[in-house]
């Protein structure tokens, strides 16, 4: 059994080892990574191997290299939407966090994937073009957002989108138009391929300066308002479904579950499909409570509820 185990640390050592030196770029290699800090939960243990490119032809330069080498790398964004295991990820994560940049090209905007989507959306009405009011003050990062076609207030990303920038499986740069993107609620193309979005367009209108501002502080204190801001959480954690004719979080909501607490998790006492992190959660204590709440709903109502928040396993990816 010692043995077998080992082997098997000596071969994640030698993979380990020789991804970095193929990318051979040593500042953004790094080994034992703790991911909580970039998680919006605050927790989650360390990724055995880290990359964190700092511009996008590092991001497209690592992207050949681990396809090159079959792997396929966990990929976070803005850890806006992700609950990662406390023992940590095995596999390669791909952080795009650093990847960013705005710019504004004959009266539209384009911005690399790990740009905040909240700063895109600040860029774009210093231009005084409207359409990405609704997303200000979301977190996470553009590609984040696009993957999952983020929403709120009305609105989706897709709604304002041109095109995206990815790579493909085979490390291919392509772009594809947002119509062929196959957005849906809480769904893009990107959730069922191995595509890495890299960078993309918006399609923005010119509008008035004031009336843009005027809305994203709206919505900015409607999230203060709701206590999105008030603890480590991240946003809702189950979808919506029409069938069961009402909000998620007003189901939880009726079956009795706001303020539940598991260990330092809970959900919050001011809104039903929020879990947050009370200052002393782990990552196990958010998942079993994720699973407490699926589980009392479904006694009391019959209905199952499809969680949003991503849960990556030890074992992810390669
Ligand atoms: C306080 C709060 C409020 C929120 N409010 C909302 C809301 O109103 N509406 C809403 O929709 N969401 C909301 N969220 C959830 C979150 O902000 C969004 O889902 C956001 O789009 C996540 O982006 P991210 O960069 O943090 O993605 P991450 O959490 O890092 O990743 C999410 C998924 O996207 C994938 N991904 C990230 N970047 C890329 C890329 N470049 N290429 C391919 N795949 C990628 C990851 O692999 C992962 O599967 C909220 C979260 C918080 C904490």
């Amino acid at each position: 059994m010692d043995k077998q185990w080992n082997y098997r640390y000596y071969s994640v050592v030698c993979t380990v080892r020789n991804i970095i030196e193929r990318i051979n770029i040593d500042e953004i290699c790094h080994t034992d990574y703790v991911l909580a800090p970039h998680t919006s939960f605050g927790v989650g243990g360390p990724a055995q191997l880290c990359i964190r490119p700092r511009n996008k032809s590092e991001l497209v330069h690592v992207i050949h290299i681990l396809n090159d080498m079959n792997i396929h790398p966990i990929i976070l964004g803005g850890g806006a939407n992700v609950l990662i295991p406390d023992a940590g990820v095995r596999s390669t994560v791909l952080m795009t966090d650093l990847v960013s940049g705005i710019k504004s090209e004959k009266g539209s905007v384009t911005a690399f994937a790990g740009t905040l989507i909240s700063d895109v959306s600040v860029f774009a009405a210093e231009q005084s073009l409207s359409g990405l009011e609704f997303i200000y003050k979301m977190p996470g990062t553009v590609g984040g957002a696009v993957w999952m076609n983020a929403r709120c207030y009305g609105s989706s990303i897709a709604d304002v989108l041109d095109w995206i920038e990815y790579c493909d499986e085979q490390g291919r740069t392509k772009r594809i138009a947002a119509g062929d993107a196959e957005f849906g609620y809480k769904d893009s193309i990107f959730q069922h391929r191995q595509w890495i979005i890299t960078e993309c367009g918006f399609v923005l209108k010119k509008g008035d300066p004031s009336a843009i501002r005027g809305v994203m502080e709206e919505n900015a204190g409607d999230r203060n308002v709701k206590g999105h801001f008030s603890f480590p959480c991240a946003g809702s954690v189950f979808k919506n479904d029409r069938k069961f004719g009402k909000p998620s979080g007003a189901i939880i909501d009726e079956c009795g579950l706001k303020g539940t607490r598991i260990g330092g998790a809970q959900v919050a006492p001011y809104h039903g499909n929020i879990i947050i992190n009370t200052g002393t959660a782990t990552a196990e204590d958010i998942y079993r409570l994720v699973v407490h709440v699926q589980e009392k709903v479904y006694e009391r109502t019959g209905h199952v509820l499809d969680p949003e928040i991503i849960l990556v396993k030890t074992e992810d990816a390669s």
